[in-house]
């Protein structure tokens, strides 16, 4: 099929590369995110391959459809970067990755946390530059601690299975309690519980219109003084500027992002000589208690080669016309939610 990669990066296009010598299809790389702007770079394409950060609203994909293109591949879990309402319209399918390294995902979810407590990044810096000192450095164990898990999914449940290693009491909220993590001895419990008596909170829920925000005012209210926050998930879990309010008012201790609201416009790019115009997420940098990365927690090798292969097998499956696995539907994402 031909197809075009929007969004690559050097590391994307290798390994798309290297696996599609088992599957010989025409992929031609673009550099540029997909938007309604760059949409005539996919003229004659009847396979349109994206990323989480690319634009696929309502207005894109009309034109984009109205171009010939039949298929979106997109080499992520997450979909919400995609108006399914719209593709259906327009007779575009959707296929995506949906699990290809939870293992990546709840590893750098812990990197986090030890880094947080142990302020790993800080002592880096201060012991290249000859200073010894550990004022400033004083941790927690993380033995007896109790971790709240909203999601407990793919990812949500690995962070258990982690963290139950290191003797953390665990506590968790899903729509749909996880037998595994029931086995491990998780114990499910209201928002309200796992709000008021967690020390460590890390999301692993999807982004929903219900999920929208679900960190507030309101439920940072209701947290101890001085938690972790861990956000690896989506960044619009977070209302952003409560979170600040509650860094300055120091209910929040730590926090650890590695997804941020607005990202779109920040993350994946080299940005080191030019003017972040952001307030916000400045404003987060500048407390010593917050660490950010740049959406790198799927950032493996394994993950990159799982991307790889499931997206060009996804493409397989369409041009051939067998059901593919990894199709995604507004019905089916409601049929999903709905039981
Ligand atoms: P998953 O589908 O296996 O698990 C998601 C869990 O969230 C499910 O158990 C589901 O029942 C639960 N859930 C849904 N709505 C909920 C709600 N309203 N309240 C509480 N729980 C709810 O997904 P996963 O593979 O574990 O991925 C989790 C999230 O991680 C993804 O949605 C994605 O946003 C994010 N992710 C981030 C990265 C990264 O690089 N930072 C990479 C992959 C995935």
């Amino acid at each position: 099929m031909k197809v075009a990669v929007f969004n690559t990066k050097s590391y994307d296009r290798n390994f798309l590369e290297t696996t599609n010598a088992n599957y010989n299809h025409d992929l031609v790389f673009f550099e540029p995110r997909l938007t309604q702007e760059t949409t005539a770079l996919a003229v004659g394409f009847s396979a349109v391959c994206v990323f989480i950060n690319d634009q696929l609203d309502k207005t894109t994909l009309r034109v984009l459809a109205a171009q010939g293109t039949k298929l979106i591949a997109t080499r992520s879990a997450g979909f919400n970067h995609i108006d399914l309402n719209a593709a259906a319209e327009f007779g575009i399918t959707v296929v995506r990755v949906p699990a290809y390294s939870p293992y990546a995902v709840a590893e750098h979810t812990v990197g986090l946390i030890l880094t947080l407590n142990r302020k790993i990044h800080r002592a880096y810096n201060r012991v290249r530059e000859g200073n010894f000192s550990l004022d400033g450095f004083m941790g927690f164990d993380l033995h007896g601690r109790t971790v709240g898990i909203i999601g407990t999914g793919k990812i949500g449940f690995l962070v258990a299975q982690i963290l139950h290693g290191f003797g953390c009491q665990l506590l968790a909220y899903d729509l749909y309690p996880n037998p595994d993590c029931e086995a491990l001895g998780v114990k499910y419990v209201d928002l309200q519980e796992l709000f008021a008596t967690s020390d460590i909170i890390s999301l692993h829920c999807p982004l929903t219109p219900q999920t929208r925000h679900l960190i507030n005012a309101q439920s940072l209210a209701q947290m101890k003084s001085g938690v972790m926050l861990i956000n690896t998930s989506r960044g619009a879990l977070i209302d952003t500027q409560a979170v600040i309010d509650a860094l300055k008012s120091r209910k929040i201790g730590y926090l650890g992002l590695d997804v941020y609201e607005q990202e779109s416009n920040l993350f994946f790019e080299d940005l080191s000589t030019e003017v972040i115009e952001d307030d916000v997420f400045q404003r987060l940098l500048t407390f010593p208690n917050v660490l950010i990365t740049g959406h790198q927690a799927f950032f493996t090798e394994d993950a990159l080669q799982n991307i790889a292969q499931t997206t060009l097998s996804n493409i397989s499956d369409v041009e051939s016309g067998r059901p593919c696995p990894n199709e995604v539907s507004a019905q089916r994402v409601v049929a999903t939610k709905s039981g």
